[in-house]
């Protein structure tokens, strides 16, 4: 199984995300209605045998590609959990070091 930090990195922007592009791919995988398979592997699970499969606009990347809906890939769940995860992590960081620089003022 490949590992979803690196693959955040590497599939949307081939650098390292900060917290407000998170926030951004976060808000579009929880709006999402269609996703290309590339998008919905890359953050859901396959969870059904077949799809209505037709050519459009993946809601995630923007290219216009062979699509089906999010539902097929539980709705992003473990993209959406992984992110959110991300996203509490470094807030919690930057408040310990705020909490930090305050105690050295001190
Ligand atoms: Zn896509």
């Amino acid at each position: 199984m490949r590992c979803l930090f690196f693959c955040y990195n590497t599939f949307i922007h081939n650098k390292p995300m900060n917290l407000k592009e998170k926030k951004a791919l976060l808000k579009k995988l929880e709006t999402a209605y269609n996703t290309c398979f590339d998008c919905g592997k890359e953050f859901g699970v396959y969870s059904v045998g077949c799809s209505s499969v037709y050519e459009a606009k993946c809601d995630v990347c923007g290219e216009t590609k062979p699509i089906t809906e999010t539902r097929d890939f539980a709705y992003f769940i473990t993209g959406i959990r992984k992110l959110k995860l991300e996203i509490q992590n470094e807030k919690s960081n930057s408040q310990t070091q705020k909490q930090k620089g305050k105690e050295q003022v001190n």
